[in-house]
């Protein structure tokens, strides 16, 4: 036995390897000690090999799902091996067989198909990158939903793609893994090697075609090498992972990069569109959007938002049909209603497709297609637009198969085919007679004990089993000469004599015995068949299932989000080729939300217009931390998002430009992990956008240059609003705490300050939170900081320092007197020791640590060392 683990194993070295061993799935050696601790199982041991002692741990089979997701989290691939043939058949073969057993599929985190193992709400995709000469393509699919979709992608833009679609795994070819792993890891996406010749655009083309079924791909466009070689390699590594069986999937649908709103990374993560800078989905602008009430309504959703529009068409229409369900509530209720009821369509179909589906897929797709007819029908009653009206039109013309699964499936069958009991009765008259022996076989053989006794006129006769007989007719041996005699004998045949009794059998009684014995195991055989017919009957309809599912999402989406702009008082926006950027009375829906379930005050709704004819439009906005610059900057590039992704937007009126790219720089974070610092980062982002952005940007600026030294950062800010508004014309919203720049309003055309106001009472600040024309006139940075808690004697030090540095500027005097006019800070008792004089402590007495550059700092050090 070891010797054939040692031989599937080698075969299958980058997997842990689950080797079945009856109710088991066994590891040993090192896959052992690796999975006992990410599964934290026992760890034990079997046997020697090499005479050392081989670590082994074991999963029971009925578990192994859990197990399984666990190990795909931790980042396992997994190779599970099972037996097969049972050990009898082993036997059969001689004496020492060992059972056959075989690898029949690799679970990874690109090609899990179980409903356990994944999020129902979102995606799971398997993404495949090829580089073909000086082309390049990225091809994706979600086995589970049979979505597949190609685009060509230079490297440089492999990020921000991965970002939009944060794929499960990425197949490569072999050898090119270090190229793209840092993009691949900053996504954290897993990344798998795969032999050259599986991403072979030669060999790839004929594999799509067999898949296909079709003679050429260009039944389905025309596609680059690189994109067929992506999609070649896809496909192949499918093939391997899932030993040969092939996924349901949809013809591919080649993608543009234009047909989509730009967004990187660095962008989606600080909007916090489907993710919370937590990293949950709590706090994400999808968490506030989903009202979705299917899984496939809510995967559309989060493709939606993570893939905003650029064509108007699609997104008028879009509109149109939101526009639709928010004006016809009742229709729009009804709908939902049906939809609430309807199971997940695509994900019962692939499970079917790759054999590893059960009785209770074919019932999802009874009852999916069930409610698909009775939306339809909702939907035939109402003059629907134009897109609505092509969702319903999918969701009809499945009466044959429904009455077929409808007349076959009970109505909640069980989990496993192989249990049985799925199949309704007076479907097959076969199982029905199979179940009746089955579940009835005494009373049958209570009804043929009538028989025989009224045929032989023998009132006592009796049917009784035994081991050793079975079923036999027992009489007393005072009646048994009449049976033996003419013309009984012909029918009962004798069988034994004892004592008292004389025991026989008919031909027809032993025939119903054997069919009682065996119409348990005959009643499960004809299921099973019955199974594979009916999954043959629906795949036959796959194609058109596919369409009904994504008809339906379409409708759940356009409900779920007239039903949040009818609840939120959300407005439809105007999207058009202008260069517009129009909103009034704005609001942050994650911020919204955020403060109503706090209770608190409510969310002041501000306007914001950055409407540009030629050239740039900016609002250069200033005010004190806290007011609600980021807020109001966020809020805006979401409305844009929302717009173009066809969704009503939180504000009384929009008018938006359509946008291509919308880039942010907001926020700080730390990248340690990558060695970068802060203002690393925040330069690295910057740079991003003033090389990327074009007049048809929307530019989200927050504090820039705020993570180093005052003129520096102060010199930055400015150099980049210059670029902005020169160079790359782009509409933007740029948040500074530097008042100096609000001095180049009045320079640059289409550049205009805005400030979010705040009051002062008795020496407070309290934030207004209202966006309104001008510059801020102060900072109110001490305030602020006393607002947090600083303690009173460091807040009152600082407005001294504050009085005496603005008095200083003022007079344009140096630091030297500053210092030398500033009263002594006094924090409440005690007071501070003067220290001991030393050259050195006056020489840093004279040091503003913030104000220093790195080589400053260094010099400082140096005639430190002199001083001391
Ligand atoms: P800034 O960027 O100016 O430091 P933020 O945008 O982070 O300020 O906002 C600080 C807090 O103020 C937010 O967490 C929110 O609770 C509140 N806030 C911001 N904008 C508004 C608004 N328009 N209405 C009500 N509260 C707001």
């Amino acid at each position: 036995m070891m010797a054939q683990y040692l031989d599937i194993k080698a075969a299958h070295a980058d997997a842990l390897l689950f080797y079945r061993m009856g109710d088991f799935y066994e590891m040993f050696f090192d896959d052992a000690v690796a999975a006992a601790e990410a599964l934290d199982i026992a760890l034990t041991k079997r046997g020697k090999h090499e005479d050392r002692d081989i670590p082994m741990c074991g999963v029971p089979v009925h578990a192994a799902e859990g197990y399984l997701l666990t190990l795909i989290r931790k980042g396992f691939r997994v190779a599970v091996c099972e037996q097969m043939e049972s050990p009898a058949e082993a036997k059969k073969r001689g004496y020492k067989s060992v059972v056959k057993r075989d690898v029949v599929r690799l679970v990874t985190p690109g090609t899990l198909t179980e409903e356990s193992l994944l999020e129902a709400r979102r995606h799971n995709f398997l993404a495949a990158y090829a580089v073909v000469r000086d082309a390049a393509a990225l091809a994706w699919a979600d086995i589970s939903t049979g979505a597949f979709h190609v685009m060509p992608l230079a490297p440089v833009r492999l990020g921000p793609e991965l970002a939009r679609l944060a794929p499960a795994e990425m197949v490569v070819a072999d050898g090119s893994e270090g190229e793209f792993a840092e993009i691949v890891s900053d996504m954290g996406v897993p990344l798998t090697p795969l032999g050259r010749a599986s991403f072979d655009s030669t060999a790839a083309e004929k594999r799509l075609c067999a898949l296909f079924n079709v003679g050429a791909l260009d039944a389905f466009g025309s596609f680059t090498r690189a994109e067929v070689s992506a999609m070649g390699g896809l496909i192949d590594y499918l093939e391997i992972t899932q030993k040969g069986k092939l996924p349901l999937l949809q013809p591919p649908v080649k993608e543009a990069e234009d047909r989509v709103v730009q967004i990187d990374a660095a962008t989606r993560r600080n909007l916090e569109l489907t993710r919370a800078l937590s990293g949950g989905r709590a706090g994400s602008l999808l968490a506030v959007l989903d009202r979705t009430v299917t899984p496939g309504g809510a995967r559309l959703l989060e493709q939606r938002l993570s893939s905003p529009s650029r064509d108007l068409d699609v997104i008028s229409n879009r509109l149109d049909a939101v526009s639709f369900a928010t004006e016809d509530r009742l229709t729009a209720t009804d709908l939902r209603e049906a939809l609430r009821k309807t199971p997940d369509l695509d994900r019962a179909l692939s499970r079917l497709a790759l054999e590893r589906g059960g009785p209770r897929d074919l019932a999802a797709i009874r009852n999916g297609l069930t409610q698909a007819e009775a939306i339809s029908q909702i939907a035939e009653a109402q003059e629907l637009p134009h897109l609505l009206v092509q969702s319903a039109s999918t969701l009809s013309g499945f009466d044959n198969l429904l009455s077929l699964l409808e007349a076959a499936l009970v109505a909640e069958p069980p989990l496993l085919a192989r249990d049985g009991g799925f199949i309704a009765e007076s479907y097959d008259s076969e199982l029905d007679e199979a179940r009746t022996l089955r579940d009835e076989g005494r009373s049958v053989i209570a009804g043929f004990q009538k028989k025989y006794a009224e045929h032989t006129g023998i009132a006592s006769l009796k049917i009784k089993h035994n081991n050793v007989l079975g079923y036999f007719i027992e009489t007393t041996a005072t009646h048994a000469d009449k049976m033996l005699g003419a013309p009984f004998s012909e029918t009962y045949i004798h069988r034994q004599t004892t004592a008292n009794q004389v025991r026989f059998t008919t031909v027809e009684l032993s025939e119903i015995e054997t069919r009682i014995l065996n119409a348990g195991n005959l009643a499960l055989e004809i299921e099973k068949r019955l199974y594979q017919r009916l999954s043959v009957a629906i795949m036959d309809e796959a194609a058109e299932i596919n369409q009904a599912a994504r008809g339906l999402a379409e409708i759940d989406l356009t409900t779920a989000l007239a039903d949040l702009a009818v609840a939120e008082n959300w407005c439809r926006p105007s999207v058009d080729t202008s260069r517009a950027f129009e909103i009034t009375g704005g609001r942050h829906p994650v911020v919204e939300q955020a403060l109503r379930q706090q209770g608190g005050e409510s969310f002041v709704a501000n306007d914001c217009d950055l409407s540009a004819k030629n050239g740039a439009a900016i609002w250069l906005l200033t005010g004190p931390n806290m007011a609600g610059k980021s807020t109001f900057l966020r809020q805006n590039a979401l409305i844009a998002l929302l717009a173009q992704m066809g969704s009503y937007v939180p504000a009384d009126s929009a008018h938006i430009g359509l946008v291509s790219q919308l880039f942010s720089r907001v926020g700080a974070s730390d990248d340690l992990a990558r060695g970068r610092s802060t203002f690393m980062v925040e330069m690295v982002e910057t740079a991003a956008i003033l090389n990327q952005a074009d007049d048809r940007a929307l530019v989200i600026l927050d504090e820039i240059g705020r993570g180093t030294a005052t003129y520096d950062g102060l010199s930055i800010a400015w150099a980049t609003l210059e670029h902005l508004h020169a160079a790359n014309k782009s509409r933007a919203l740029f948040a500074t705490h530097y008042h100096e720049l609000t001095a180049l309003a009045g320079k640059l055309t289409g550049v205009e300050n805005a400030t979010v106001s705040v009051k002062e009472w008795e020496g407070e600040v309290i934030f207004l939170h209202e966006v309104r024309k001008g510059a801020a006139d102060r900072s109110y940075g001490v305030q602020v900081a006393q607002l947090a808690g600083l303690p009173a004697s460091v807040v009152e030090r600082a407005r001294t320092v504050l009085e005496q540095l603005e008095k200083t500027e003022r007079e344009g005097g140096k630091q030297q007197t500053l210092i030398d006019d500033l009263p002594l800070f006094s924090a409440a008792p005690p007071p501070v020791p003067k220290p001991a004089p030393s050259p050195a402590l006056d020489l840093l007495d004279n040091v503003l640590p913030d104000e220093l550059s790195p080589r400053e700092a260094l010099e400082l050090i140096y005639k430190l060392k002199e001083a001391a």
